[in-house]
């Protein structure tokens, strides 16, 4: 099987051929720790969990590396930390902790290496000693900087500026010491506040960038085939990555593939928190959303499109999955995906078109095909299946006698009854759904039997 990625590098889709097909090697950067994931920090999991789905399935599920790493030191936490009160720590390890609950709500794997950038001082170090050592960093004023003059040729090429272009239309604060404006920080120092390691350069911490140049030099090697992240990535932290890695490692590669996801929408507007759209992987789960159905929309977008998450394509996505899991009930799935799901993948992750393949053998009755299939995308799980499970009770009692209130409510326009029962079925963890025709008690994820008793 042939699998081809549009590479940033080229800008163009390239037939992915493993330095090593014994241990295909994969980085993602990974979050910084000081708060719950929002929904658009989930996309670069999801879509990154794919792609290491689809080289476990080509490669072998021993055959292939995925690191991701957890920033742990950073301004943000910092930050964080003297708004709380809470010790830097706390905040780490219990982000942590989050990340990985959600994002394993979702369907993700976990990556075979995690690595935490507090447990990579030593390496980071090393790797800015060389840099200085050859001439691609300075000190100044307590901090190093890489001098992007050094590497002036090269630098800007992934995402395609030139440093001049960049100079022009940089917005970073210049500080005096630079000696370009461009150039960017490796290391700075620690007041005695803020966390600190002892350095040639003094107590400080690491710029942002270097961690993920070290880490995965240690973990795997100069050259690896796959880095990945969001598009938003791609300028500066990756540009400066290169940068870091190439003039430390000048005879490795660094990455070989360069794979970016665009950003996600939330009812066709970005989301932020001024135009309270702005929510948490949790907040959905809690609101009752399951994982797989987040999961489900996700993938019906190509990585490479802005995915617009709206409430319509979440309660289709909560639909088509119930009847799938009806259909692949107590059915063994075939031994392999179907190639035309395989041949989607490989194609670039189109996500898309492998999820239309699932509704046609949904839709011809081919129940093993079509879990063998959904398996590889890490749907129809068991592990992700317990929200359709859910109780096996007959609402339609209670959908009946809402509906007959509210008939009664249009004569007497008295909707007190109307107002009682939906209140009620909302508290036990129903959702009510009236259309001109009818209504539908949808249970969510709290979903309490035994409050209905009272009605
Ligand atoms: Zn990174």
């Amino acid at each position: 099987m042939t699998i081809k990625l549009h590479n940033t590098a080229t800008r163009q889709k390239d037939v992915f051929t493993p330095i090593d097909p014994k241990n295909v090697r994969m980085y993602v950067c990974g979050p910084t720790v000081y708060d719950r994931a929002h929904l658009g920090n989930a996309r670069p999991v999801v879509v990154f969990d794919i792609l290491y789905r689809l080289l476990r399935e080509t490669y072998g599920a021993d055959h292939v590396t995925y690191a991701r790493n957890f920033t742990d030191v950073d301004d943000k936490i910092n930050a964080r930390a003297a708004e709380t009160g809470r010790e830097i720590s706390e905040i780490t390890e219990q982000t942590i902790g989050w990340f990985l609950e959600d994002m394993g709500a979702l369907g993700a794997l976990e990556p075979n290496v995690m690595p935490r950038a507090t447990h990579y001082i030593t390496q980071m170090i090393d790797m800015i000693e060389v840099l200085m050592a050859k001439g691609h960093a300075y000190e100044a004023e307590g901090h190093v900087l890489f001098s992007v003059d050094s590497w002036r040729e090269d630098y800007g090429k992934l995402s395609g500026r030139s440093v001049d272009d960049m100079i022009a239309g940089a917005r970073v604060e210049v500080a005096p010491y630079k000696k370009n404006p461009m150039d960017f920080v490796l290391w700075k120092p620690s007041t005695p506040d803020l966390p600190g390691w002892d350095s040639p350069w003094g107590r400080g911490r690491p710029g942002w960038h270097i961690e993920c140049s070290a880490m995965s030099t240690e973990l795997l090697g100069q050259s690896f085939d796959i880095h990945g992240g969001g598009n938003d990535l791609m300028f500066p932290h990756h540009e400066n990555e290169i940068a870091q890695s190439r003039c430390a490692n000048p005879d490795g590669n660094f990455a070989k593939f360069w794979i970016h996801n665009e950003m996600l929408q939330v009812e066709g507007k970005k989301m932020s928190k001024s135009l309270g759209n702005f929510f948490t992987v949790r907040d959905l789960l809690d609101q009752g959303y399951p994982g797989e159905v987040v999961r489900l929309v996700f993938l019906q977008t190509h990585y490479r499109k802005p995915m617009d998450w709206t409430d319509k394509k979440a309660k289709e996505a909560e639909a088509t999955l119930r009847k799938w899991r009806a259909l692949t009930e107590g059915v063994e799935p075939s031994a392999t995906a179907a190639a035309a799901v395989l041949d989607a993948l490989s194609d670039d992750l189109n996500t898309a078109g492998a999820i239309t393949e699932l509704h046609k053998m949904a839709s011809e009755g081919d129940a093993a095909g079509l879990l063998a299939a959904a398996n590889l995308l890490g749907l129809l799980t068991p592990e992700l299946g317990a929200w359709a499970e859910g109780p096996n009770v007959d609402l339609s009692g209670f959908e009946a006698q809402l509906f007959a209130a509210r008939q009664a409510a249009m004569e007497s326009k008295d909707f007190s009854e109307v107002d009682r029962l939906k209140a009620a079925f909302t508290d036990a963890g129903l959702e009510v759904r009236m259309s001109k025709t009818g209504v539908e008690l949808v249970p969510g994820a709290g979903f309490d039997m035994a409050k209905l008793d009272a009605l």
